[in-house]
C-alpha cells in the first residue's frame, strides 16, 4: 500500500489505540478495526523514512478501572494492563523507535485523548513538531478526543479518515463536522 501523506521531520504520526481489544475478537471490538493495519503500516513506513516522529497511544487500564461497567462506567472490561487485549495489534509495524503513550492508567479517571494526562503536547513541542497526523481507533471516541486536543494544543492536525473506524458509524458525519469546525483537516 502507498502512504497518503508526505511526511517531514516536523510531523508526528499518532496511531491511536490499535489494540487487540478494539479489533475483531476483542472485548470492545470496532468493526473494521483490524483491517486498518496494512494502511497504517504504510503511513508508519513513510513517516519513519521521512524522519517524522511515530507515536502509538494505548488505553492502559488498571483492573477495576472506573470506565468499566461493574464500576458504573460505560464500557465492558477492556485494555487491562499487561493482558493480551491491551497489546498492540500483532501486525502493527511498531519498532523500538516508536514512542508508546499509555493513557487512563489511574483507577479513578478515564482519558479518551492521547494528550490527556500524558504530557504528550509538551513533548511534541519540545521536539519541534508542528503537525500531527492521526489515525486509529475509535473515530467517534478516542480519535475524536485526540483530534480536538491536538487542535487545542495548537498543532496543525490531519485526520486520515480511511485509516480510522467508528464504534457508531452513524456518528461519523457529525464528528467530521466537529473536526473541521475545530480547524482540523480531514482526509476522506
Ligand atoms: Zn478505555
Amino acid at each position: 500500500m502507498t502512504a497518503q501523506v508526505d511526511y517531514g521531520p516536523r510531523d508526528a504520526l499518532l496511531v491511536v489505540d490499535m489494540q487487540n481489544d478494539f479489533c475483531e475478537g476483542g472485548a470492545l471490538a470496532v468493526e473494521g478495526g483490524g483491517g486498518l493495519v496494512p494502511g497504517i503500516n504504510a503511513e508508519i513506513d513513510a513517516a519513519r523514512q521521512a524522519g517524522a516522529l511515530i507515536i502509538a497511544s494505548r488505553d492502559w487500564h488498571p483492573i477495576d478501572h472506573i470506565s468499566f461497567e461493574h464500576r458504573g462506567g460505560p464500557w465492558p472490561v477492556h485494555c487491562v494492563q499487561d493482558t493480551e487485549g491491551a497489546a498492540f495489534h500483532p501486525d502493527l509495524a511498531l519498532d523500538d523507535t516508536t514512542i508508546r503513550v499509555s493513557k487512563a492508567t489511574a483507577f479513578d479517571a478515564d482519558a479518551y485523548s492521547a494528550f490527556d494526562g500524558t504530557g504528550l503536547a509538551g513533548y511534541l513541542k519540545e521536539k519541534g513538531i508542528e503537525r500531527v497526523v492521526i489515525c486509529g481507533l475509535a473515530l467517534d471516541v478516542c480519535v475524536r478526543a485526540t483530534v480536538l486536543a491536538a487542535r487545542d494544543a495548537g498543532f496543525a492536525t490531519l485526520l486520515l479518515g480511511q485509516l480510522s473506524a467508528a464504534v457508531e458509524p452513524d456518528a461519523v458525519p457529525d464528528c467530521r463536522r466537529e473536526f473541521e469546525d475545530a480547524g482540523a483537516e480531514v482526509r476522506a
